[in-house]
Protein backbone atom coordinates (compact mmCIF):
# COMPACT_ATOMS: atom_id res chain seq x y z
CA UNK A 1 0.00 0.00 0.00
CA UNK A 2 1.44 3.22 -1.26
CA UNK A 3 1.09 6.02 -2.60
CA UNK A 4 -2.23 7.43 -0.77
CA UNK A 5 -3.30 10.16 1.90
CA UNK A 6 -4.71 8.97 5.66
CA UNK A 7 -4.33 10.62 8.69
CA UNK A 8 -3.70 10.21 12.15
CA UNK A 9 -7.58 10.23 13.31
CA UNK A 10 -8.11 12.94 16.34
CA UNK A 11 -9.54 16.65 15.20
CA UNK A 12 -10.28 19.91 17.27
CA UNK A 13 -13.86 18.70 17.90
CA UNK A 14 -15.56 18.26 21.15
CA UNK A 15 -17.38 14.49 21.41
CA UNK A 16 -20.74 14.01 20.11
CA UNK A 17 -22.51 12.44 16.81
CA UNK A 18 -22.42 15.63 14.74
CA UNK A 19 -19.04 16.30 15.31
CA UNK A 20 -18.31 12.69 14.31
CA UNK A 21 -20.00 13.84 11.25
CA UNK A 22 -18.12 16.81 10.95
CA UNK A 23 -15.07 15.24 11.32
CA UNK A 24 -15.44 12.61 8.93
CA UNK A 25 -16.76 14.98 5.98
CA UNK A 26 -14.11 16.90 5.93
CA UNK A 27 -11.46 14.27 5.45
CA UNK A 28 -13.69 13.30 2.61
CA UNK A 29 -14.55 16.60 1.33
CA UNK A 30 -10.44 17.56 1.06
CA UNK A 31 -9.85 14.23 -0.51
CA UNK A 32 -8.35 12.43 2.01
CA UNK A 33 -7.97 8.41 0.76
CA UNK A 34 -8.09 6.72 3.94
CA UNK A 35 -10.04 8.78 6.19
CA UNK A 36 -9.92 7.37 9.89
CA UNK A 37 -13.22 7.50 11.87
CA UNK A 38 -12.62 10.96 14.35
CA UNK A 39 -11.06 10.12 17.49
CA UNK A 40 -12.91 13.17 19.65
CA UNK A 41 -12.08 11.14 22.96
CA UNK A 42 -8.51 11.06 24.46
CA UNK A 43 -6.62 7.61 23.37
CA UNK A 44 -6.09 6.22 26.54
CA UNK A 45 -9.67 7.17 28.13
CA UNK A 46 -11.44 5.83 24.72
CA UNK A 47 -10.39 2.12 26.07
CA UNK A 48 -9.98 2.53 30.10
CA UNK A 49 -12.92 4.08 30.65
CA UNK A 50 -15.26 1.07 29.92
CA UNK A 51 -12.87 -1.23 31.53
CA UNK A 52 -13.26 1.19 34.96
CA UNK A 53 -17.28 1.10 33.71
CA UNK A 54 -16.84 -2.64 33.62
CA UNK A 55 -16.42 -2.74 37.84
CA UNK A 56 -13.42 -5.21 37.04
CA UNK A 57 -10.65 -4.02 39.39
CA UNK A 58 -10.01 -0.54 37.19
CA UNK A 59 -11.00 2.58 39.15
CA UNK A 60 -10.26 6.41 37.87
CA UNK A 61 -9.65 9.17 40.21
CA UNK A 62 -9.07 12.57 39.49
CA UNK A 63 -8.25 11.67 35.46
CA UNK A 64 -6.31 8.93 36.75
CA UNK A 65 -6.21 5.06 36.31
CA UNK A 66 -5.37 2.98 39.18
CA UNK A 67 -5.68 -0.52 39.46
CA UNK A 68 -6.68 -1.84 43.11
CA UNK A 69 -5.07 -5.13 43.22
CA UNK A 70 -1.98 -7.06 41.82
CA UNK A 71 -3.58 -8.82 39.22
CA UNK A 72 -5.16 -6.90 36.16
CA UNK A 73 -8.31 -8.68 35.15
CA UNK A 74 -9.60 -7.20 31.41
CA UNK A 75 -12.31 -7.96 29.51
CA UNK A 76 -12.52 -11.10 27.66
CA UNK A 77 -14.99 -9.63 25.25
CA UNK A 78 -14.38 -6.83 22.44
CA UNK A 79 -15.26 -3.33 23.44
CA UNK A 80 -15.34 0.11 21.98
CA UNK A 81 -16.28 -0.65 18.73
CA UNK A 82 -19.18 1.95 18.70
CA UNK A 83 -16.43 4.05 16.18
CA UNK A 84 -16.39 1.30 13.95
CA UNK A 85 -20.06 0.94 13.90
CA UNK A 86 -20.52 4.85 13.21
CA UNK A 87 -18.48 4.26 9.88
CA UNK A 88 -20.64 1.93 8.53
CA UNK A 89 -23.86 3.93 9.66
CA UNK A 90 -22.61 6.93 7.93
CA UNK A 91 -21.38 4.88 4.97
CA UNK A 92 -24.95 3.53 4.72
CA UNK A 93 -26.72 6.46 5.13
CA UNK A 94 -23.95 8.81 2.96
CA UNK A 95 -23.18 5.97 -0.03
CA UNK A 96 -22.09 9.23 -2.31
CA UNK A 97 -19.05 9.79 0.72
CA UNK A 98 -18.34 6.18 0.55
CA UNK A 99 -17.66 6.04 -3.05
CA UNK A 100 -15.22 8.81 -2.78
CA UNK A 101 -12.77 7.09 -0.54
CA UNK A 102 -10.41 3.87 -1.37
CA UNK A 103 -10.88 2.41 2.62
CA UNK A 104 -11.01 3.83 6.26
CA UNK A 105 -8.93 3.53 9.03
CA UNK A 106 -9.29 2.61 12.67
CA UNK A 107 -6.79 4.29 15.47
CA UNK A 108 -6.53 2.10 18.51
CA UNK A 109 -4.62 2.47 21.22
CA UNK A 110 -1.29 0.47 21.81
CA UNK A 111 -0.72 -1.92 24.55
CA UNK A 112 2.48 0.44 25.89
CA UNK A 113 0.73 3.55 25.51
CA UNK A 114 -2.22 2.11 27.76
CA UNK A 115 -0.18 0.67 30.29
CA UNK A 116 1.86 3.52 31.04
CA UNK A 117 -1.45 5.16 32.13
CA UNK A 118 -2.39 2.50 34.57
CA UNK A 119 -1.02 2.99 38.38
CA UNK A 120 -0.78 -0.36 39.79
CA UNK A 121 0.48 -1.04 43.82
CA UNK A 122 3.81 0.11 44.09
CA UNK A 123 4.85 -3.78 45.22
CA UNK A 124 3.24 -5.57 42.61
CA UNK A 125 6.14 -5.19 40.08
CA UNK A 126 10.01 -5.00 40.44
CA UNK A 127 10.95 -1.58 40.34
CA UNK A 128 14.00 -0.65 37.76
CA UNK A 129 17.00 1.39 39.60
CA UNK A 130 16.17 4.36 37.88
CA UNK A 131 12.66 5.08 36.43
CA UNK A 132 11.38 7.49 33.76
CA UNK A 133 8.21 7.93 35.59
CA UNK A 134 7.23 9.00 39.06
CA UNK A 135 4.41 6.67 39.46
CA UNK A 136 4.88 2.58 38.84
CA UNK A 137 2.57 1.65 36.24
CA UNK A 138 1.71 -1.64 34.48
CA UNK A 139 4.48 -0.68 31.80
CA UNK A 140 6.82 -2.06 34.22
CA UNK A 141 5.27 -6.02 33.55
CA UNK A 142 5.87 -7.72 30.54
CA UNK A 143 2.89 -9.67 31.24
CA UNK A 144 0.36 -7.02 31.98
CA UNK A 145 1.74 -5.11 28.55
CA UNK A 146 0.98 -8.70 27.04
CA UNK A 147 -2.29 -8.75 28.49
CA UNK A 148 -3.44 -5.58 26.94
CA UNK A 149 -2.02 -6.62 23.82
CA UNK A 150 -4.14 -9.38 23.52
CA UNK A 151 -7.13 -7.44 24.48
CA UNK A 152 -6.36 -4.94 21.97
CA UNK A 153 -6.09 -7.41 19.07
CA UNK A 154 -9.51 -9.21 20.04
CA UNK A 155 -10.81 -5.09 19.64
CA UNK A 156 -8.57 -5.22 16.55
CA UNK A 157 -10.03 -8.59 15.09
CA UNK A 158 -13.65 -6.69 15.68
CA UNK A 159 -12.61 -3.72 13.26
CA UNK A 160 -10.81 -5.87 10.69
CA UNK A 161 -14.50 -7.68 10.66
CA UNK A 162 -16.08 -4.57 9.96
CA UNK A 163 -14.64 -3.82 6.71
CA UNK A 164 -11.18 -1.16 8.06
CA UNK A 165 -8.72 -0.90 5.45
CA UNK A 166 -5.77 0.26 8.33
CA UNK A 167 -5.94 -0.99 11.63
CA UNK A 168 -3.60 1.30 13.70
CA UNK A 169 -2.18 0.89 17.04
CA UNK A 170 -1.10 4.46 18.07
CA UNK A 171 2.01 4.11 20.84
CA UNK A 172 3.52 7.25 21.74
CA UNK A 173 4.90 6.03 24.49
CA UNK A 174 7.14 3.62 22.69
CA UNK A 175 8.77 6.51 21.39
CA UNK A 176 9.53 7.79 24.82
CA UNK A 177 10.95 3.97 26.36
CA UNK A 178 12.82 2.62 23.22
CA UNK A 179 16.59 3.57 22.92
CA UNK A 180 16.92 5.15 26.19
CA UNK A 181 18.75 3.76 28.88
CA UNK A 182 15.75 2.77 30.86
CA UNK A 183 13.78 0.73 28.68
CA UNK A 184 12.49 -2.03 30.72
CA UNK A 185 11.79 -5.08 28.06
CA UNK A 186 14.24 -6.51 26.03
CA UNK A 187 13.80 -6.25 21.85
CA UNK A 188 12.59 -9.57 21.57
CA UNK A 189 9.77 -9.14 24.40
CA UNK A 190 8.58 -5.55 22.74
CA UNK A 191 8.78 -6.76 19.26
CA UNK A 192 6.45 -10.20 20.59
CA UNK A 193 4.33 -7.46 22.45
CA UNK A 194 4.00 -5.76 19.20
CA UNK A 195 3.13 -8.59 17.07
CA UNK A 196 0.18 -9.68 19.63
CA UNK A 197 -1.24 -6.28 19.11
CA UNK A 198 -1.38 -6.80 15.86
CA UNK A 199 -1.97 -10.75 15.13
CA UNK A 200 -6.11 -10.38 14.50
CA UNK A 201 -5.26 -7.71 11.11
CA UNK A 202 -5.62 -8.97 7.87
CA UNK A 203 -5.97 -5.76 6.71
CA UNK A 204 -3.16 -3.21 6.82
CA UNK A 205 -1.89 -3.34 10.28
CA UNK A 206 -0.42 0.27 11.24
CA UNK A 207 1.78 1.75 14.29
CA UNK A 208 2.03 5.32 15.12
CA UNK A 209 4.46 6.51 16.73
CA UNK A 210 5.24 10.30 16.99
CA UNK A 211 8.39 12.12 18.17
CA UNK A 212 12.10 11.73 18.16
CA UNK A 213 12.32 7.67 17.02
CA UNK A 214 15.82 6.19 18.41
CA UNK A 215 17.47 3.59 15.60
CA UNK A 216 16.42 0.68 18.24
CA UNK A 217 12.87 1.64 17.77
CA UNK A 218 13.02 1.44 14.15
CA UNK A 219 14.55 -1.30 13.72
CA UNK A 220 12.25 -3.16 16.47
CA UNK A 221 9.24 -2.31 14.25
CA UNK A 222 11.20 -3.32 10.85
CA UNK A 223 11.50 -7.01 11.79
CA UNK A 224 7.88 -6.67 13.49
CA UNK A 225 4.51 -7.92 11.53
CA UNK A 226 3.24 -4.69 11.26
CA UNK A 227 2.52 -3.02 7.52
CA UNK A 228 2.88 0.42 8.19
CA UNK A 229 5.50 2.65 10.17
CA UNK A 230 3.85 6.21 10.99
CA UNK A 231 6.08 9.37 12.05
CA UNK A 232 6.17 12.36 12.37
CA UNK A 233 8.74 14.01 10.26
CA UNK A 234 8.43 17.55 9.45
CA UNK A 235 10.64 17.89 12.75
CA UNK A 236 13.13 16.37 10.98
CA UNK A 237 14.62 14.34 13.31
CA UNK A 238 13.71 10.93 11.83
CA UNK A 239 14.04 11.41 8.17
CA UNK A 240 17.51 10.07 8.14
CA UNK A 241 16.18 7.08 9.34
CA UNK A 242 14.41 5.74 6.58
CA UNK A 243 15.56 4.11 3.41
CA UNK A 244 13.42 2.75 -0.08
CA UNK A 245 15.92 -0.61 0.27
CA UNK A 246 15.40 -1.22 3.81
CA UNK A 247 11.97 -0.69 3.75
CA UNK A 248 11.08 -3.11 0.85
CA UNK A 249 13.28 -5.97 2.45
CA UNK A 250 11.00 -5.75 5.32
CA UNK A 251 7.85 -5.36 3.51
CA UNK A 252 7.35 -1.82 5.09
CA UNK A 253 5.17 1.06 4.11
CA UNK A 254 6.26 4.13 5.59
CA UNK A 255 3.59 6.77 6.58
CA UNK A 256 5.14 10.15 6.46
CA UNK A 257 4.22 13.38 8.25
CA UNK A 258 4.48 16.44 6.27
CA UNK A 259 2.00 18.52 7.99
CA UNK A 260 2.34 20.09 11.12
CA UNK A 261 0.18 19.27 14.30
CA UNK A 262 1.94 20.82 17.44
CA UNK A 263 1.06 24.41 16.45
CA UNK A 264 2.00 27.20 18.48
CA UNK A 265 -0.68 30.62 18.74
CA UNK A 266 0.80 33.37 17.24
CA UNK A 267 -1.02 37.11 17.74
CA UNK A 268 -2.59 38.59 15.24
CA UNK A 269 -3.11 35.33 13.55
CA UNK A 270 -5.68 34.42 10.78
CA UNK A 271 -5.88 30.45 9.92
CA UNK A 272 -3.88 30.87 6.62
CA UNK A 273 -1.15 31.83 9.33
CA UNK A 274 -0.61 27.88 10.10
CA UNK A 275 -1.29 25.97 7.00
CA UNK A 276 1.72 24.69 4.75
CA UNK A 277 1.28 26.03 1.22
CA UNK A 278 0.78 23.56 -1.53
CA UNK A 279 4.33 24.77 -2.68
CA UNK A 280 5.91 23.78 0.95
CA UNK A 281 4.08 20.53 1.10
CA UNK A 282 5.41 19.27 -2.77
CA UNK A 283 8.84 20.25 -1.21
CA UNK A 284 7.94 17.78 1.54
CA UNK A 285 6.60 15.17 -0.25
CA UNK A 286 9.03 15.64 -2.89
CA UNK A 287 11.92 14.67 -0.50
CA UNK A 288 10.39 12.17 0.84
CA UNK A 289 9.68 10.53 -2.27
CA UNK A 290 12.75 10.92 -3.66
CA UNK A 291 14.20 9.07 0.14
CA UNK A 292 12.15 5.85 -0.16
CA UNK A 293 9.84 5.85 -3.61
CA UNK A 294 6.36 6.82 -3.81
CA UNK A 295 5.10 2.86 -3.61
CA UNK A 296 6.04 2.93 -0.26
CA UNK A 297 4.33 6.38 0.94
CA UNK A 298 1.51 7.27 2.68
CA UNK A 299 1.28 10.79 2.90
CA UNK A 300 -0.79 12.21 6.39
CA UNK A 301 -0.35 14.77 9.13
CA UNK A 302 2.32 14.43 11.45
CA UNK A 303 -0.32 13.07 14.79
CA UNK A 304 -3.32 14.02 15.43
CA UNK A 305 -4.96 17.52 15.64
CA UNK A 306 -6.94 17.11 18.74
CA UNK A 307 -4.49 19.70 20.17
CA UNK A 308 -5.92 22.46 18.00
CA UNK A 309 -8.62 22.77 20.38
CA UNK A 310 -7.41 24.35 23.04
CA UNK A 311 -5.58 26.69 21.02
CA UNK A 312 -8.11 27.52 18.68
CA UNK A 313 -11.49 26.52 19.57
CA UNK A 314 -13.45 23.93 17.11
CA UNK A 315 -14.31 26.61 14.24
CA UNK A 316 -10.74 28.09 13.73
CA UNK A 317 -8.94 24.62 14.69
CA UNK A 318 -11.77 22.73 12.03
CA UNK A 319 -10.23 25.89 9.18
CA UNK A 320 -6.79 25.21 9.88
CA UNK A 321 -7.67 20.96 9.96
CA UNK A 322 -9.68 21.54 6.31
CA UNK A 323 -6.71 24.13 4.63
CA UNK A 324 -4.00 21.86 5.93
CA UNK A 325 -5.69 18.75 4.38
CA UNK A 326 -6.94 20.54 1.03
CA UNK A 327 -2.98 21.71 0.56
CA UNK A 328 -1.98 18.03 1.41
CA UNK A 329 -4.03 16.81 -1.35
CA UNK A 330 -3.68 19.58 -4.14
CA UNK A 331 0.21 19.23 -3.49
CA UNK A 332 0.43 15.37 -3.86
CA UNK A 333 -2.23 15.89 -7.39
CA UNK A 334 0.49 18.37 -8.67
CA UNK A 335 3.49 16.09 -7.98
CA UNK A 336 1.52 13.20 -9.78
ZN1 LIG B 1 1.20 11.03 17.55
Amino acid sequence: MGWTTTVVGSFPLKDNLENMEIGLKAQIDTGIEYPCYPQLVPMIDQFLDPIVAMDIGLVKRKGRFYLESDQLELPKDPFALEYGKFIIEFFKNNPDYRNRIKGWKACLTGPFTLASEIIIPEDSVPKPQISLFKDTTAILSYEMVMQLAKMMSRIAAEYNKMGADIISMDEPMLGIIVGRKMYYHSEEEALSIINEAVSSISCNSSVHVCGRIAPKLRDILLQSNVNIMDHEMTSGHNKKLFDKETLEQYNKSLAWGVLQTQIQWAPDSTPDTYIESVTQIKDSIQEAVDQVGKENLILKPDCGFAPLLSIFGEEMGMKIVNGKLRNLVQAKKEIE
